[in-house]
């Protein structure tokens, strides 16, 4: 892979609001490729194949590990994620900014294959208001929302690994700390 200086990870727990700083970033800057995660989850209310993730069965998960597809992949919440390799690739060879929003297992492969990656990790203001948000996006049942709780106070720990940390205040304020990090 060339050009790794524009190899960006994004981190942080679910339902701090990674979705809306990224949304805003792709906007703004067209210079940025999100990469598609591949994922064993469910689709959820209005999730698109391809779109926000390649939905795949366990077992095809499986084969794609054993294969050596994904540049990195990782469980969380009872479900298997990963980033295939293909794509990524094929966009740094395009000279985009490749963008993974992906979890800390993840992240440290990634950056441990590629040290050159920029890696970002989000934050949420509290606890409380960590708990305030995923609730209120509504996408969760409670034992995945419990489950998610549980393991955001293990991924705070490990924000200290990062190149960077922003806490999520709110969106226009992160996103432009973001911009000055990236430097699109
Ligand atoms: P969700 O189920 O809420 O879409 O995602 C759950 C977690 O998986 C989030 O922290 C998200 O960043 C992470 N995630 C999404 N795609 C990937 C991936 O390709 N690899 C890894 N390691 N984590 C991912």
């Amino acid at each position: 892979m060339k050009n790794l200086n524009k190899f960006i990870i994004l981190t942080g727990p679910s339902g701090v609001g990674k979705g809306t700083v990224i949304k805003e970033l792709l906007d703004k800057y067209k210079n940025i490729w999100l990469s598609i995660s591949a994922t064993t989850r469910a689709p959820r209310n209005g999730e698109k194949e391809g779109e926000n993730y390649y939905f795949l069965s366990e077992k095809r998960f499986k084969e794609m590990i054993e294969k050596n597809l994904f540049l990195e992949w990782a469980q969380f919440a009872g479900n298997y994620y990963g980033t295939p390799l293909s794509s990524v690739n094929a966009k740094i060879e395009d000279g985009y900014i490749v963008l993974l929003e992906i979890e800390v297992e993840g992240a440290k492969q990634v950056k441990c294959r590629y040290p050159e990656a920029i890696s970002i990790f989000l934050l949420p203001p509290s606890h409380e208001e960590l708990e305030r948000r995923i609730r209120g996006r509504g996408t969760e049942k409670e034992e995945s929302i419990n489950k998610r709780l549980i393991r955001s106070s293990y991924e705070i720990e490990k924000s200290k690994e990062f190149d960077f940390s922003v806490v999520n205040h709110n969106v226009d304020e992160t996103t432009k700390k973001i911009i000055k990090i990236i430097n699109p």
